[in-house]
């Protein structure tokens, strides 16, 4: 209960796949990601709205609604960044997702964490195949 009301900010690969699995993490990346999406689409509407209000009024309502735009603009650009982060992030781990002894797609156990945080050795589980998983490609 804990970590769902206060998560951690950043989870390197191996803790994340001991906590969810490989699986749920990924699917979890994959909601984050588009829910990043959302927000850069909501952002996009925003900034329309406060360009169509700024069109009638004096000065000072020109000049509120031009801070409007500049702040949806910049919440967009980074929901837009972030978006395409965890979208390649996860689309990375998931390339490397395979074990390359047996062919299995994501049944793997974490062994330990390697060299950075957002790296990961893992054994097959069918197979008992190594390897390392990053998060950084
Ligand atoms: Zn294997």
């Amino acid at each position: 209960m804990r970590n769902i009301l206060n998560p951690p900010l950043h989870l390197g690969l191996a803790e994340a796949f001991r906590r969810a699995g490989f699986r749920k993490w990924y699917e979890r990346e994959l909601l984050s990601s588009h829910a990043h999406l959302v927000l850069a689409f909501l952002s996009l509407v925003a900034v329309f709205a406060a360009l169509e209000a700024s069109r009638d009024g004096g000065p000072a309502e020109r000049l509120v609604n031009l801070v409007y735009v500049l702040l949806s603009a910049a919440i967009g650009a980074w929901a837009l960044r972030r978006y395409l982060f965890l979208l390649t992030r996860a689309e990375g781990v998931a390339n490397q997702a395979q074990c390359e002894s047996c062919g299995e797609y994501g049944r793997f156990k974490v062994v330990a964490p390697h060299g950075g945080s957002d790296e990961a050795e893992v054994c097959c589980r069918r197979c008992q195949h190594h390897w390392v998983i990053s998060g950084l490609a």
